[in-house]
């Protein structure tokens, strides 16, 4: 075995059919982390908060699921996703926990599929409000099905306009199919440093707030919070808080960290699939963007961009290879990328690489990534492709 896996012990829980170690590249999610992150977040809210954690995107690329069940156990009480099939994947796996669908849906499959599996729409207009009661009717479906009121406070995408919120919340209150389980509004600015944006968007969801209580009209349930509103102002915390990036142990910014310890619970290896010597002048990869100013030794590793390692980081990111950093060489290109491994003459064909993550002392995260390719450490996260077995690490 390798030195690697002695040395971390990675007793590999497996989610996918193929054995992890037989594979050229991988990604480890790392469940404690995950737990720790759910756990840190749950004390640092108020009892009466509840947590959810937003797992759209294959829970950012982690592998839904899985991430959802540990989540569940480790205080959340609630899920969020964007699409109708993302909620139904959770349903099919025997997930009981209430699902919000963050996302529009309009269409009569979706409807149909909401009130078959359960699921809890998000209601953006007084259209979208209209066309499911109709669809509900003329299935004649028995309960009222519990729907979420979003707002639009400033960020300008989906929701009505927070002026117009009290006739809309009458208007859907008035609909016998559906019930309203919450209303809520997103926030467009809560990771920045200057709170003017933020302050503005909560002032008017307060006043909506005010003028639907006015109506006579108690809202059961309020939230305004993603990762970053949570962590960094607790009036916002109100009823809930959906919480993406943090339950995968990223901040949102950097003046954030302070709040809460967080682990992330990503990392992305592959193996060293040949070692080779080139001669100075040997140009490296695609295009030899690349030129050996002296003799090196390289190894090829068997990971590429359509594994979602971007190639825009060709030649500019570095790997762990044995606790130490080195250099990735010319273009990455699909199934595999280059590598300098001078340092480590005796580096073994099978020996395993890390991308992002931890390896001995030495780190890479996503938000360095993110930096190199001036992106956020969501759209890493969530390029990550399906053809790297996600495979859960205790
Ligand atoms: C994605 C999303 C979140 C979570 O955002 P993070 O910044 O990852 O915490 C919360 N609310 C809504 C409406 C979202 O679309």
């Amino acid at each position: 075995m390798l030195s690697h896996e002695q040395s971390s012990g990675v007793a590999a829980q497996q989610c996918d059919t193929y054995a992890w170690f037989s594979q050229r590249a991988w990604v480890e999610i790392d469940l404690a982390a995950l737990s720790h992150n759910v756990q840190q977040l749950r004390r640092f809210l108020s009892p009466r908060t509840q947590l959810m954690a937003v797992v759209k995107a294959d829970a950012y690329g982690h592998g839904s699921v899985t991430v959802a069940q540990t989540v569940l156990q480790s205080g959340a009480s609630w899920l969020g996703v964007a699409t109708v099939p993302e909620g139904i994947q959770l349903r099919e796996a025997g997930i009981k926990a209430p699902i919000l669908i963050l996302g529009a849906t309009h269409t009569p499959e979706q409807i149909h599929a909401i009130a078959h599996w359960k699921l809890q729409p998000t209601i953006c207009s007084p259209k979208q409000a209209l066309i499911f009661s109709d669809i509900l009717e003329a299935i004649n479906y028995s309960s009222p099905v519990p729907v979420h009121i979003k707002l639009d406070t400033g960020m300008s995408r989906l929701g009505t306009n927070w002026q117009q919120a009290a006739e809309f919340v009458q208007l859907v209150q008035r609909l016998p199919h559906l019930n309203i389980a919450s209303i809520y509004s997103h926030l467009a600015t809560a990771d920045s440093l200057d709170p003017a944006v933020m302050k503005l968007q909560h002032q008017r969801f307060r006043e909506a707030i005010a003028q639907i209580k006015a109506l006579g009209i108690k809202p059961p349930c309020l939230h305004l919070a993603n990762s970053a509103a949570a962590l960094s102002d607790k009036a916002l915390h109100y009823d809930m808080v959906r919480v993406g990036l943090a339950v995968y142990g990223l901040y949102p910014a950097e003046h954030l960290r302070s709040c809460i310890d967080l682990q992330p619970v990503l990392q992305v290896r592959a193996r060293v699939t040949q070692v080779k010597t080139i001669a100075a002048g040997t140009g490296v990869s695609y295009g030899h963007q690349f030129v050996a100013p002296h003799e090196l030794r390289i190894a090829v590793v068997g990971i590429g961009y359509a594994d979602g390692v971007p190639r825009n980081l060709s030649n500019k990111m570095q790997v762990i290879v044995r606790g130490q950093k080195v250099a990735q060489l010319g273009a990455i290109t699909m199934d595999q990328l280059m590598i300098d491994v001078s340092a480590i003459p005796d580096l073994q064909e099978g020996e395993i690489v890390t991308l992002l993550g931890q390896e001995g002392k030495q780190q890479i995260s996503a938000d360095d990534w993110a930096n190199q390719l001036n992106t956020i450490s969501w759209e890493i996260l969530c390029g990550f492709k399906h053809r790297l077995p996600r495979v859960a690490v205790i």
